[in-house]
């Protein structure tokens, strides 16, 4: 416990699915049955996969997310708790675990259906239930792979010095409760795009430092917009700043978002100014994309200080 009583560095309330993934020749149209590769069994889901790389960075982290009474679920909570993550928070039952089916061609292509199962179960009830848990925790990020009122509600139990942090992926028009709550909002070109329209604001045109500044304006205490190798944007109050990327050889960028997030929620929290955890989540993602997968290309903090 820190001086305010805070027992986690970051709680997380979102998804955990698990990607079921087959390689085939040709993805099949209607009516169509293809042949494919062995089965790969991924652990997964935005919620799950932040986490994962708080805690192998070395933060306290729990996880407050919902998964079926199924072995799906019991797969999702060993890779938590392998990670070291606390997952008394998880709930259990209700729906079946959320998978995300995956076929992908030889060019890279994929076609995916998402089954939210116990996701689209994690309720606001659920929250009110688990409001200590919010309390004990100094950051809480979340995404949208879990209801939007689920999220909204978490914002209304956030402790006094705590800090919210939000990355809406899947994007949609965000109500203004929620989006003066997020400290930063962090946003890819896409989920700023997305926002900035359902705001009625046009969607910004080109420039990623008038997306920065039009969602300021949308009431958000600051902003992240991620550009992928070309690093990332951080905004407050009317001041823009860029942090570079790290030049490295990427391999894979799945789960980089989620690991850059995660990374830089578990900063803020350690007291350090938005501009060094941007830069700190922008290490870490650099890491991320030079090894396959999601949760299995998280680094460790000594990793991430050999880069
Ligand atoms: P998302 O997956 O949400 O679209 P990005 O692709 O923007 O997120 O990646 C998040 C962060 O990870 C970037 O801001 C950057 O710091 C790092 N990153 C992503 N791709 C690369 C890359 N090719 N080289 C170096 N860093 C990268």
């Amino acid at each position: 416990m820190d001086e305010y009583g805070h027992e986690y560095d970051l709680l997380v309330v979102g998804s955990a699915n698990v990607d079921l993934v087959v390689g085939v020749e040709r993805r099949p149209g209607a009516g169509e049955t293809v042949l494919g590769s062995d089965l790969a069994v991924h652990p997964g889901g935005k919620g799950a996969n932040q986490a994962v790389a708080a805690a192998r960075l070395g933060a306290r982290t729990a996880l407050l997310a919902r998964v079926g009474d199924d072995a799906y679920g019991r797969l999702l909570l060993d890779s938590q708790r392998a990670a070291g993550v606390d997952t008394a928070g998880v709930l259990v039952g209700g729906a079946p675990t959320g998978v995300a089916l995956i076929t992908v061609d030889p060019s890279g292509d994929n076609s995916i259906v998402v089954s939210p199962g116990a996701n689209g179960r994690l309720t606001p009830e659920d929250v009110r239930a688990s409001a200590a848990l919010v309390r004990a925790s100094r950051v809480v990020s979340a995404q949208l792979e879990v209801p939007l009122e689920t999220v909204v509600e978490t914002v209304r139990h956030l402790p006094a010095g705590g800090r919210f942090v939000l990355n809406p992926s899947p994007p949609q028009p965000l109500p203004r409760e929620l989006l003066q709550a997020c400290d930063p909002l962090i946003v890819n070109e896409h989920e700023a795009h997305v926002i900035l329209g359902g705001a009625g604001g046009g969607t910004g045109g080109a420039d990623p430092g008038e997306w920065a500044r039009g969602l300021i304006a949308l009431g958000p205490r600051s902003v992240v917009v991620t550009l992928g190798a070309e690093g990332a944007l951080v905004a407050s109050g009317d001041k823009v700043d860029r942090v570079p990327s790290v030049k490295v050889d990427a391999v894979d960028t799945t789960g980089a978002g989620d690991a850059f997030t995660a990374a830089l929620a578990w900063r803020l929290g350690t007291g350090v100014p938005l501009a060094d955890a941007a830069a700190y989540a922008a290490r870490v993602g650099a890491v991320a994309v030079t090894r396959r997968g999601a949760q299995d290309s998280f680094p460790t903090a000594a990793e991430v200080d050999a880069l």
